[in-house]
């Protein structure tokens, strides 16, 4: 982060949840690991249960992948996650109940392709500066769209052609399926553009999985009714600060957890501050951050080797502060594609009254692996470089300019979210979910519906909390925890 301001809602900020005393033990019913947006849903469908709950947060903030800092003058920005788009119900829903609002994404006028040097205005989500080329990829992505209707979401190891499937990359497939340059370098600017890696990295049968979750490739490339469609007026991390303040003090932030420890009757979760006793863990991260944890006894092969092999993808978030949004006046949408440059994306993301400007850029897949290594003025020229050369000398010179590398961050270690490489949905997936003993598997990775996404948190939490309630049910008869014996003697 290149800049001094407070964190909204960090410790200090409005809205915040207590930091709790540090206690060496305590008991509850169910014990959280994650306060982002799916641990924070699962605590909270837990406690509309008349549950007890308490949220492990390693972070001194909630909301994980979603972090919005205000800019000097105030101004939200999201660092991590931002949009939200039609179909995506349950972060609707629950923006609705919190209060949360959101505005359309500035979305009128051209957008921009650059193309072995050339620059080229386009209306909608795929260029049409070409007629040959766009057809091209509109049939390469009804073909995706096809093939990714048959794989199940809740088995994708289960649909017709899964062995085939995910034994090659979405680099085979392109490369076997789409014949001319243009159109093969759009449609892999598109999968880094979605998945923050590169079409070698995944194996094609997530891919479809991750379209069939979403409902089409075009839902999650387009903005205006696909999944950019609107922005929150306060920045997202203000659902999961909503979440938190009705919480209290049943999260503990500051405290990363790093033993996991499971028996028959109950668990005990050990971090930083504190060491809680349950009688069931939902641990809501990143599987490839939840398989760091030290768990005693020792997880079965299947579960550990699945985190072995789910790496984040990477981004860099890079956002430019202007006066105004200077690009509008030239009838520009501010988006961009590009087959070159540390960003090929961008995007308007201005506040809703359109002051200041802000011009948003991704650094995705083997851009971010090489420039999150790059010294910080270097990255920021780079990155204002990119910006000039597609909206003129003015985006050179941004008021301010704000980045987030998600690689970095000890406790998200990427993003957008975790992904699968080849030959790993087919041996290992049936891993992803399932509950070992007491423990119970949260985060988008996860999700069926929206994968990856918010709304796939908010999935996940709920789904996870559903099965600690139907196993206290079966074990306890559904009984508060102030009816429970303290799972810490049983343990
Ligand atoms: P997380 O938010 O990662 O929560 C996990 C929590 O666990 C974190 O708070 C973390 O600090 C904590 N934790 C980690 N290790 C430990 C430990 N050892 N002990 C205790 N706590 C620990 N989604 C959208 O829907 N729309 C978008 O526009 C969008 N854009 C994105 C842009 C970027 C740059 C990124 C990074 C993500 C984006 N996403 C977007 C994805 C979205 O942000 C995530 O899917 C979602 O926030 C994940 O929530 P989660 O609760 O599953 O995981």
């Amino acid at each position: 982060m290149e800049r001094t301001s407070q964190p909204i809602g960090g410790d200090a900020g409005p809205g915040a949840p207590a930091t709790s005393s540090a206690s060496s033990t305590r008991a509850t019913a169910v014990v959280v690991v994650g306060a982002g947006l799916a641990g924070l849903m699962a605590a909270r469908a837990l406690r509309a249960a008349g549950i007890e709950v308490l949220v492990l947060e390693a972070r001194d903030r909630v909301g994980g992948r979603t972090y919005t800092r205000p800019a000097a003058d105030g101004t939200p920005l999201d660092l991590g996650g931002q949009w939200i788009g039609p179909t995506q119900q349950r972060i609707a829903r629950l923006a609705a109940e919190l209060g949360v609002t959101t505005f359309k994404t500035y979305d009128t006028g051209k957008n921009l392709e650059f193309r072995d040097g050339q620059r080229f205005e386009y209306a909608g989500a795929v260029s049409t500066a070409d007629p040959r080329i766009s057809a091209e990829v509109f049939e390469a992505l009804l073909n995706l769209n096809i093939l990714a209707s048959t794989v199940p979401l809740d088995a994708p190891w289960r649909a017709p052609d899964a062995a085939s499937w995910d034994a090659q990359t979405a680099a085979t497939w392109i490369d076997a399926n789409i014949a001319s340059p243009a159109a093969r370098a759009l449609i892999t600017l598109g999968i880094q553009a979605v998945f923050s890696a590169e079409p070698r990295d995944l194996s094609l049968l997530h891919v479809l999985f991750y379209v069939h979750s979403a409902g089409s490739l075009m839902n999650l490339l387009g903005v205006t009714g696909r999944a950019q469609e609107s922005r929150f007026h306060d920045g997202a991390q203000q659902l999961a600060l909503r979440l938190a303040q009705s919480l209290g003090d049943r999260i503990l932030l500051n405290a990363p957890v790093h033993t996991v420890a499971h028996y028959h009757h109950g668990v005990q979760v050990t971090s930083a501050r504190a060491t809680i006793s349950a009688r069931h863990a939902i641990l809501a991260l990143p599987p490839t951050l939840a398989g760091r944890l030290r768990y005693v006894p020792a997880l079965p092969g299947a579960r550990d080797q699945l985190t072995q092999r789910m790496p984040m993808g990477t981004v860099i978030k890079a956002q430019a502060v202007y006066d105004t949004p200077f690009w509008r006046e030239a009838g520009l949408t501010g988006q961009v594609s590009s087959d070159v440059g540390a960003v090929r994306i961008t995007f308007d993301n201005s506040p809703a009254d359109g002051h200041p400007g802000v011009l948003l850029g991704f650094i995705e897949g083997d851009e971010g692996r090489h420039w999150g290594s790059a010294d910080p003025d270097t990255r920021r020229e780079a990155v204002l470089g990119c910006f000039a050369r597609y909206f003129g000398a003015r985006a050179s010179h941004p008021i301010e300019y704000v980045e987030q590398r998600w690689a970095d961050e000890e406790y998200s270690r990427g993003g957008y979210a975790g992904y699968m490489p080849p030959g790993v949905w087919t041996t290992l997936g049936h891993a992803l979910r399932a509950p070992i003993g007491r423990l119970h598997w949260a985060g988008t990775e996860t999700a069926m519906v929206w994968n990856g996404y918010m709304d796939g948190a908010i999935e996940s939490g709920e789904r996870a909390a559903a099965e600690v309630l139907a196993a206290l049910g079966a074990t306890t008869g559904a009984v508060p925890e102030r009816d429970l014996p303290a799972t810490s003697r049983e343990a």
